[in-house]
């Protein structure tokens, strides 16, 4: 008997150092199998409630078939009754231990009393496994033979059920707290997935701006609220002409020369009571340079303090660009001024001495021609021939200083126009009669090519002036044998007129130069054709005034010069030329 006792006590203390770091399922084999072995059972079973849908599980067996439970099961199915109605049944509903000493006179196990007589089993304990006071489970042992249990046996049995219990609650509690742990572990690294993905974005947002900001060609300075430099991008120092490690933590009025001190601490104030207009200001670099800044900046409050952004361009180029335009111009202006004097000088000259060559040439001219008359006396052949040719040339040097005088007169706009109805083919016909003896001086034929137009608004004296200056033009410039042709044509709102000629032509890029006042085509030819560049520069005058264009052609056969006049507007009798124009 005492041997006994010593070996239930041995398999007690067995139980109690189990070593809890094996498997759970595997510990409660080995409580079930010292259970059995420690109380001569033949068999036992340890079998959990499953929380979820409160089938029993067969989680130990010693000396039963794996299937053990499942055959429990089908009996109970062969039979028709619910297992809760056998001796398991009762103890999971009553959480008290059950004794069968007899399964074979146990009404409760009658369904299911194949199996112990398979199995070779006839009395049995169930013992509950507890929780507080609810039944978690089922420790069973299983006696070849029927007997009546002894307390020591009942109370071994439900030692080792308590101690399954705590195993089976520790196992789940670990299972729980493995899960949580697991679910922390998952939560902590999707948190510094987060946390990680947060960083980078912060980072590439950072970058962005920085490089944005680097990159700007203008300088960027962030100032604090008392006026020290607190950030600057390499532009701000460049232009600044600082390094930034000497400026970074000072005073914002160290970049500024003596006498832009007052100035820039007004424009402080003026930041600070929050006016952002932009201004000019100039600075002084490290190594005394003056340079010129334009400045714009804001404020903002940057991790809960003021601060002062201020954007600086550097303008010293335009500055010194501005300055020089300035000299420049002025430069100009002065010999603009003195140009025009003496432009005056040169006209007041020209018209003086016109004037006074005009009275000895007129009288000149005068006398030749009393000579000619012979109201002085006779004068023989030789002689006459003689004062012909005085009489040619002095008129043409009466022609060449009237042509200066109108010039000069031209250039100060003093030359007066008088408007009237004007028939352009009198003038033309007028122009072809008088111009007819220097055509045919030089066997120049002159053709007319004219239509009847309607009477335009002009002056008579100088439109016949523009087409005797022309036809002057195509006679001196055409070869002898030559032609020109007049031609007029009746255009919508305008007239036109046009000279041609089969002369020497005129080079393109001279086509429109022909018109500048004193301007001759360069060469042989002017000293050739003399002249003075002065007639189509009166040409265009006129025609101008009158609203009218001038312009030449030329091609291989000579050269044609065209010129367009405004019709009289219809329908309302308004001319389109005012006397006073
Ligand atoms: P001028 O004839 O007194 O030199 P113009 O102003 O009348 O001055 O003419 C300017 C220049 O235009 C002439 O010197 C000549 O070179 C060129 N020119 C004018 N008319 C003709 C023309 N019909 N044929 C060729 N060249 C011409």
């Amino acid at each position: 008997m005492e041997n006994i006792e010593k070996s239930k006590l041995k398999a007690l203390s067995d139980i109690a150092s189990i070593d809890i770091s094996l498997e759970f399922n595997d510990i409660l084999h080995k409580i079930l199998e010292i259970t059995c072995e420690g109380t001569g059972a033949k068999s036992g079973t340890i079998m959990l409630v499953d929380e979820l849908d409160n089938n029993i599980r067969m989680v130990a067996s010693y000396g039963l078939p794996q299937n053990y439970i499942e055959r429990v099961y089908e009996a109970a199915k062969k039979a028709g009754v619910e297992i809760s109605s056998s001796p398991s049944g009762t103890v999971l509903e009553t959480g008290k231990y059950y004794l069968v000493p007899n399964t074979f006179e146990e009404p409760k196990n009658k369904p299911f009393n194949d199996l112990p007589r398979e199995l070779g089993f006839s009395s049995m304990i169930y013992t509950p496994m507890k929780k507080g006071l609810k039944v978690i489970g089922l420790l069973n042992a299983y006696w070849a033979d029927p007997r009546q249990f002894t307390d020591e046996e009942i109370n071994f049995v439900s030692i080792a059920a308590s101690q399954a219990s705590s195993v089976v609650q520790n196992a789940r509690l670990c299972g729980r707290l493995k899960h949580n742990v697991r679910e922390l572990k998952q939560y902590k690294e999707n948190l510094e997935d987060k946390i990680k993905e947060t960083h980078k974005k912060l980072y590439d947002s950072e970058r962005y701006l920085r490089t944005i900001i680097e990159s700007s060609f203008d300088g960027i300075l962030v100032v604090d609220e008392e006026g020290r430099f607190e950030f600057g991008n390499d532009s701000a120092f460049n232009i600044l002409g600082w390094p930034r490690e000497e400026l970074i933590g000072q005073f914002f009025i160290k970049v500024f020369p003596v006498d832009m001190e007052k100035f820039m601490l007004d424009r402080w104030h003026d930041i600070q009571n929050g006016n952002e207009t932009p201004y000019e200001t100039n600075i002084i670099t490290k190594s005394d340079e003056i340079k010129y800044l334009y400045v714009s900046h804001s404020q903002g409050v940057i991790k809960g303090k003021r601060k002062y952004i201020v954007v600086i361009k550097n303008v010293t180029e335009n500055k010194k660009l501005e300055k020089k335009i300035k000299e420049y111009n002025e430069k100009l202006e002065k010999s603009n001024e003195e140009l025009k004097e003496a432009d005056n000088i040169k006209t007041e000259f020209i018209s003086n001495i016109t004037h006074e060559l005009m009275t000895p040439l007129t009288s000149i001219k005068g006398f030749v021609e009393l000579l000619d008359d012979e109201a002085i006396g006779t004068i023989n052949e030789e002689q006459k021939k003689s004062l012909g040719i005085i009489h040619r040339n002095s008129e043409r040097l009466i022609y060449l200083i009237k042509e200066l005088l109108a010039a000069s007169y031209l250039e100060k706009d003093k030359l007066g126009l008088h408007f009237g109805l004007v028939s352009i083919n009198d003038i033309l016909s007028k122009c072809i009669l008088d111009i007819q003896p220097l055509a045919k001086e030089k066997q120049i034929s002159l053709f007319k090519d004219t239509i009847p137009l309607p009477a335009i608004w002009g002056d008579e004296d100088r439109l016949t002036q523009v087409i005797i200056n022309l036809l002057g033009n195509a006679i001196k410039f055409t070869l002898q044998d030559g032609k020109i042709t007049v031609i007029s044509r009746d255009l919508p709102e305008k007239i036109k007129i046009s000279i041609r000629d089969t002369g020497i032509g005129i080079p393109g890029d001279q086509l429109s130069r022909i018109f500048e006042r004193f301007y001759q085509i360069d060469g042989s030819s002017k000293r050739k054709y003399g002249g003075t560049g002065i007639g189509l520069s009166i040409c265009k005058n006129i025609i101008e005034k009158h609203y009218g264009s001038i312009w030449a052609e030329s091609d291989g056969n000579g050269s044609t010069f065209h010129i367009l006049l405004p019709k009289l507007t219809s329908g309302n009798g308004v001319r389109n030329v005012s006397p006073g124009s």
